[in-house]
């Protein structure tokens, strides 16, 4: 059974080599020190805290493993971890607090002038939910990405072309090193430009628009004050925990469960769309 599994398992790697891999006879243009060398420039922007560049360049390199001795040897596999990483990074933004609307105060039950309950700020103690920061850890939502990826783009397009690069379908490659290529190799490298999806950006996964990318949302129940039920009157207040958000003031958001981002829609969550 097990030996099965591992068959299929061959077979699948087999199969996807056979799909994105490149026919036999042409002949790799990288060497491994050049793909060393990219390697070294986007893990300098990751550890520099610029991931969305970081993002990009490693993307950049993924492409020349195709066309490189060896496939990059064990760089396929950092510039990976580079990109993975850099892009949880740069799809974490803060959102305000929906609880206490980014002031960061506790709110309680009080009156109002015409005797009826309201939530009152109590600026001794801080708000549950964002614990007195008034912000929230949320996640980017497509149109966020974008500017953030359009921005740094810019940035790395200058870099580029200052260091004698050539943009072949959105993919850079060193001038000389082009000009050198026959025929065939162009074409090849031409083809082996990704297909962004334009809806996510290529990321593959969007940051719930619902939430904002946090998890949750405000307690639906209209009465709820920061997570407890009061009625009465002034001389006599009752409280007791809402119920519907078990005291939390926030719900698990009902369109991501909590998991912050989606998938994108148009690509399924590939990142790629040939549209
Ligand atoms: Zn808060
Ligand atoms: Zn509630
Ligand atoms: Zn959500
Ligand atoms: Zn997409």
């Amino acid at each position: 059974m097990v030996r099965g599994v591992q068959l299929c398992f061959v077979l699948l790697l087999v199969c996807a080599n056979v799909t994105t891999g490149l026919s036999a006879d042409i002949q790799p243009f990288f060497d491994t020190k050049s793909i060393e060398r990219e390697y070294a420039i986007a893990l300098n922007d990751f550890q520099r805290g610029r991931y969305e560049v970081a993002f990009i360049h490693a993307g950049n390199v993924l492409v020349w493993l195709d066309f490189a001795e060896d496939k990059g040897g064990k760089f396929g596999k950092k510039l990976e971890k580079i990109r993975s990483v850099s892009r949880a990074r740069f799809m974490l933004t803060d959102r305000p607090c929906p609880i206490c609307g980014g002031d960061g105060h506790a709110r309680v039950p009080g009156f109002s002038i015409w005797g009826n309950i309201k939530a009152v700020p109590d600026k001794e103690s801080a708000c549950a939910v964002c614990e007195g920061s008034g912000l929230l850890e949320g996640r980017k939502s497509p149109k966020e990405v974008s500017r953030s990826l359009a921005r740094a783009r810019e940035g790395h397009s200058l870099v580029q072309t200052r260091k004698g690069m050539k943009n072949v379908r959105g993919v850079w490659i060193p001038g000389r090193l082009y000009r050198q290529l026959s025929r065939q190799q162009k074409k090849a490298f031409k083809k082996a430009a990704p297909h962004v999806c334009p809806d996510c950006s290529g990321i593959g996964l969007v940051g719930c628009s619902t939430c904002g990318g946090t998890g949750v949302v405000p307690c639906p129940d209209q009465g709820c004050i920061m997570g407890i039920k009061a009625s009465g009157t002034k001389s006599n207040l009752i409280t007791e925990p809402c119920e519907t958000c078990k005291g939390k003031a926030v719900i698990t958001c009902p369109d991501c469960g909590g998991k912050k981002l989606l998938p994108c829609d148009a690509c399924r969550g590939t990142g790629e769309n040939r549209r």
